[in-house]
């Protein structure tokens, strides 16, 4: 049995979770908010620098566990906003320099991944739908490989930069699905390419409606339904190319009731097995870098003290360049 602490710290929010065997012992987050507009990378990471040592306290208290309990740490050292990578890299080094014990670092979608899977789900297809990413993924011979994703903006950043248009601000997401509960459907483009989706089309759209006086009732239905289908499609095809049974979700816009059932649906159809983690663990959060992490040290990975200086931060690491040996 081994107690781990992972450290999740890619862009607005500063977690720490403690996993053991497996189990989640504590899963606490602190998230950077902006006054107005959009995500600014270095206030992100001073807001991480000045809550860490607290987040990081309370993480041990509601685990009960001390200090010295913990024999590794993982922390999220991509992808992500290099400013909070680095807050995240330098507070995990200081701490596994002054407990000596190893670090681990771990892909922050991926870890989105792992922790999906451990609701039940053997091989699954993610649906990893954030601020920042939108991908379509599975293992396929021993890495996970990307079958379709955005080509612009992440889903979520999307619906943030809508809703800010509109006056609402960061993050825009839960507002605009309560706007979209009294809508009606408006026809917007559909663009799907392959395996592939952009929403830059729909944003001008949504945009140029909102301006010349359509409703935001009706706008944010019309963006769910459509944005929604779009990753369904593709999420769809990549079971049938695979022949796989089992879709998971991840990621911040995943907590979208509209999208949780329309996967639920599409799953239903065709007979394959459905699983949404819990809230707390599809927004960005550090139990999931600890649970990946646990399973990442169990097969071997591992960097001890002695060898800091090589461990650095990989802000454009794609989740397809990562060799998933503890998966082999
Ligand atoms: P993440 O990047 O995974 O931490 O997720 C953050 C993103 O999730 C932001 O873009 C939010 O607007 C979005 N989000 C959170 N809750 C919802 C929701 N209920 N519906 C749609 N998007 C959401
Ligand atoms: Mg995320």
């Amino acid at each position: 049995m081994v107690i781990v602490l992972g450290i999740e710290c890619t862009a607005h929010t500063f977690g720490v979770g403690i996993s053991r065997n497996g189990k989640i012992l504590a899963n606490v987050r602190d998230m950077y908010k902006p006054e107005k507009g959009g995500i600014i990378p270095m206030e992100s990471a001073k807001h991480h620098k000045d809550v860490s040592e607290f987040v990081y306290e309370d993480s041990l208290n509601k685990a009960k566990i001390s200090e010295k309990d913990i024999e590794v740490i993982a922390f999220s050292n991509a992808p992500g906003l290099a400013p909070c990578l680095i807050e995240g890299m330098k507070f995990a080094k200081m701490k596994a320099e002054a407990l000596d014990v190893p670090l681990v670092p771990v892909n922050h979608c991926i870890a989105h991944l792992e922790i999906g899977k451990s609701c039940g789900a053997k091989d699954p297809i993610l649906l990893y739908a954030s601020g920042a990413n939108t991908q379509i993924i599975s293992l396929v011979s021993g890495k996970y490989r990307v079958f379709g994703e955005t080509l612009d903006s992440g889903i979520g950043n999307f619906i943030d930069t809508f809703a800010r248009h509109v006056g609402i601000p960061f993050p825009g997401g839960p507002e605009i699905e309560k706007k979209a509960k009294n809508g009606n459907y408006i026809e917007l483009p559909y663009s799907i390419k392959g395996m592939d989706v952009s929403f830059s089309g729909m944003l001008t759209k949504l945009k140029r409606l909102y301006d010349s006086g359509t409703k935001l009732e009706d706008l944010s239905f019309s963006l769910q339904e459509t944005a929604f289908a779009m990753l369904v499609e593709s999420a769809e095809r990549a079971l049938a190319h695979t022949d796989k049974n089992e879709l998971v979700l991840g990621g911040g816009v995943a907590c979208n009731q509209r999208l949780q059932e329309m996967c639920r649906i599409m799953c239903e159809e065709r007979g394959a097995n459905f699983f949404c983690p819990a809230k707390e663990f599809l927004v960005d959060n550090g139990a999931m870098i600890a649970y990946t992490g646990e399973l990442m040290f169990a097969r071997g990975i591992k960097i001890f003290p002695k060898d800091f200086g090589k461990i650095d931060i990989a802000p454009r690491e794609r989740t397809d360049e990562v060799e998933v040996k503890w998966r082999r």
